[in-house]
């Protein structure tokens, strides 16, 4: 099995300064782990060190657990329209921006006699989710004239830098401010949330502040490998060793490398790249596909290459690394965010806890 190594301290660095950051910033983090079954010890830290919630993409299998989550998650998807009643009962906020879905989860909440809060995402620019900004009043209007009505109407969301890889900028950011004040001006409704997201935002953050009315910003990449998506750079105040991908040998064999006379594509359905050709030097990885993305690894090794990925195997040429592998080594990893996703929710990958130093890798 290959390991999720996860640096406690270096998470509780990331955890603590993003929480001062924001802070300046007036700025809530919900803290974005999207699995419902991630580790309870992560989330306890992201909680007791400031974090104000956890936000999730999808939903549990079976009940959200008590101990886990003292409140109830925020669900960070649009749901399902088949799927609401576990919406309402696992989170206390989901995400909506369907009118039909909003009316049959304020069913939902009254049937099961539930508290149960919407943020009405806005697409400000992204292509994500969302009601486009010239429809957002009217939206909430019609929330609120729901009747009987229990579900609450908490605010108003919007995603950067996810779809279309739009940055922040002043038209964006304005828009939410604006229409946060539109919607208590001309509905006297209030508009205790204005959230946004993702990691993206701490570009900004680091030159300019954000207009006063946005209190709620949406973190996952940045806290677990201290780096700003959509503008790829390394946070300066972040450490991007919080997690690191474990694997370890299966196989080490000198291959003479030559492409097939006939050849067809591989086991994903890539044309295979014959690139150093001759004897090289051969290691099986104990991961593929179904453990976590493994384009997305960049070896710690010097020397050491990915060079094909299946389902249960990784191939890595070693021939130029200098160490002397044996069969057992084990062999370490950066991830970027795709890769530390599907590692962290595989069942095939196992989560432990690093106490420093470490030295069981080869390094
Ligand atoms: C995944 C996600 C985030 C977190 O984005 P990062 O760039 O990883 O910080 C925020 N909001 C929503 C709705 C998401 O799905």
């Amino acid at each position: 099995m290959s390991q999720l190594i996860l640096n406690l301290d270096k998470l509780r660095h990331n955890i603590r300064f993003l929480s001062r950051h924001c802070r300046k910033h007036h700025l809530d983090i919900t803290g974005i782990i999207k699995d419902p079954c991630a580790d309870p010890k992560m989330i306890r830290q992201m909680m007791e060190l400031g974090f104000k919630n956890i936000g999730i993409s999808r939903v549990p299998d079976g009940p959200i657990i008590r101990s886990v989550f003292p409140k109830r998650p925020i669900y960070i998807s649009l749901p399902s329209i088949h799927e609401l009643p576990a919406i309402v009962q696992c989170f206390s906020i989901s995400f909506n921006s369907e009118m039909t879905v909003i009316e049959q989860l304020n069913q939902t909440a009254i049937s099961m006699n539930c508290p149960h809060s919407i943020l009405l995402m806005v697409d400000t620019g992204d292509l994500r989710e969302g009601v486009m900004p010239d429809q957002v009043v009217e939206t909430v209007r019609k929330i609120h004239q729901l009747t009987p009505r229990a579900i609450e109407f908490a605010g108003i969301g919007t995603n950067l830098g996810c779809c279309a890889g739009t940055v922040p900028d002043e038209y964006n950011l304005g828009l939410m401010a604006r229409l946060a004040d539109q919607i208590e001006s001309e509905l006297d409704i209030e508009v205790n949330t204005v959230s946004v997201g993702g990691s993206v935002l701490l570009e900004w953050m680091q030159h300019k502040p954000l207009p006063g009315r946005i209190n709620n910003i949406r973190l996952g990449e940045s806290v677990f490998l201290g780096t700003i998506p959509t503008i790829n750079q390394v946070h300066p105040n972040l450490d991007t060793r919080v997690v690191t991908f474990r694997s370890d040998i299966l196989e080490i064999k000198d291959k003479r490398i030559t492409p097939p006379q006939l050849c067809g594509k591989d086991a994903l359905g890539g044309r295979p790249q014959f690139t150093r050709l001759g004897i090289r030097k051969r290691a099986i990885l104990n991961f593929g596909i179904c453990d976590t993305y493994p384009l997305g690894l960049t070896p710690l090794i010097p020397g050491m290459e990915i060079v094909s990925v299946n389902s249960n195997y990784t191939l890595a040429d070693i021939t130029d690394c200098r160490h002397r592998f044996k069969v057992g080594d084990f062999v370490d990893f950066t991830m970027n965010y795709q890769a530390f996703l599907q590692s962290f929710i595989s069942p095939f990958t196992r989560i432990r806890y690093q106490k420093e130093p470490d030295n069981t890798a080869v390094l």
